[in-house]
Order: C-alpha cells, then structure tokens, then sequence
C-alpha cells in the first residue's frame, strides 16, 4: 500500500502517520522530520535546508525530490509519505519516479482544516527537545507543564511555529500546496476528511478504508 496524507502544517498528518504506522508495515517518509533530523545533526543535508525550514519557506523541488526518491529506491514494500509532496512539481516527480519502478499510489488522505484552527493548533504545538515527542498545550498537554511525559526533555515551541512565521508558512500552503487537492481529487483513491474531527475518528475512517482495500486485494488475487 502506497499512502499520501496531504493537508496543511497542524493538520494531523504526523498523529495520523504514527497510528499508521503502528498499525500497518509502511515506511514513513515524513520531509519535515527529515530536514528536522539532518539541521540537528549538522549534516550536509542540513546545511543546505536550514536557512529554508527556519524561515517557513520551501526547500527547493530537486532537493527534496532527490531526498525522497533516494529512500524509496531502496524500500520494496508500502509507504506513508507525510509532508511530502507540496508542489505540483514534487508530485509531478513522483508519479514520474513511481511509473518508472512500476508503482502506483493507492490512496490519497487529506486532512482539511480551517485556517483560524489551523494558527491556534500552531501557536499552541510544543516539541520535546529530547525525543520529539508532539504535544498541544490546548488539545494534549503534557501532565507536567514544560516537560515530556516520555524522557523528561523541556518541551519547545518550534522555531517555524512563531506566530510570523506560521502566517508565511501558511501563505505557502495556499499558494504552492493548495493545488494538489485538485490534482489527486481527479484521482479516484482520493478522501477528503475533516480534521477537526478526533485523533480516534478519523483513524477508523482510514482504517475503514485500508480494511476494505485489504480485502479487495485478497478476492482478486483469489
Ligand atoms: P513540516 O514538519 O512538514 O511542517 O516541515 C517543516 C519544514 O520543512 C517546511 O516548512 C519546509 O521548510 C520543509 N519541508 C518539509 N517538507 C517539504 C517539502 N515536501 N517540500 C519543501 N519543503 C519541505
């Protein structure tokens, strides 16, 4: 199975794509904890997208095309990509890639969310500097205030979640992302879920599917 979750930062890609993956053997391709990873550990890598990921702005199509194809080259099995793509170009490049290894993408989930939810899921995000570990000082507090329920690391506000930067990220979505929904909406295997609804609801909606999909696989191949 070969998995999309598109939606805006704060959707709840990165909720859902844990629940998926605990669940179902799919690499989890998520760019943002990528590019994350690689500023944190001062590699190549990193050097080149920090200036982009610190400023809310995109990195470069051809960069994060080559991140992507590269891990997936060599992975035989089914994938979740999280945060990626954002382009029309990326996702131009990926159907390119996928067509030339004989793949295909079976779904395409959307988490579509208000702009006024999306700045207060935002501004009210903290990640643990110790594990990453993602919590919401509205929605899913820690128990103890400024620290991580699993290692005790101090939670932070993330550098691309200040307010100034959160309005240019979103300035980004509208204009660069925005227009892949109608480009997988033209795809069959494309669902439009409502992000607002909870954590559990929305995974059964995508379990629901997934479920349905397993079978279909197995009455044909029967
Ligand atoms: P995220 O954690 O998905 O919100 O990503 C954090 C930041 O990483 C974004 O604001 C971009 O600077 C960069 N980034 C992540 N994924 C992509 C992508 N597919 N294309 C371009 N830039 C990306």
């Amino acid at each position: 199975m070969n998995l999309i979750l598109l939606g805006c930062p704060g959707s709840g890609k990165g909720t859902q794509a844990k629940n998926l993956k605990e669940n179902y053997p799919l690499l989890h391709l998520a760019t943002g904890d990528i590019f994350r990873e690689a500023i944190r550990k001062k590699t190549d890598l990193g050097q080149k997208v920090a200036e982009y990921v610190h400023a809310g702005k995109l990195v470069p199509d051809a960069l994060v095309l080559e991140v992507v194809r590269t891990r997936l080259q060599t992975h035989s099995g089914g994938f979740l990509l999280d945060g990626f793509p954002r382009t029309l170009e990326q996702a131009q490049g990926l159907d390119t890639f996928l067509s030339s290894r004989g793949k295909h993408l079976d779904w395409v989930f959307y988490l579509d969310l208000s702009q006024a939810q999306i700045i207060q899921r935002l501004s009210n995000r903290r990640y643990c500097s110790g594990c990453q570990a993602v919590y919401n000082l509205l929605t899913r507090p820690s128990a103890s205030v400024g620290s991580c329920d699993l290692c005790g690391g101090k939670l932070t506000l993330r550098e691309d979640d200040q307010p100034e930067t959160i309005r240019k990220r979103l300035m980004v979505y509208q204009d660069l992302t925005e227009p892949l929904i109608s480009y997988y909406k033209a795809n069959e295997s494309f669902l439009r879920i409502d992000a607002m609804e909870t954590v559990e609801n929305i995974f059964e909606r995508i379990r629901a599917i997934l479920g349905n999909r397993i079978v279909q696989d197995a009455d044909q191949a029967g």
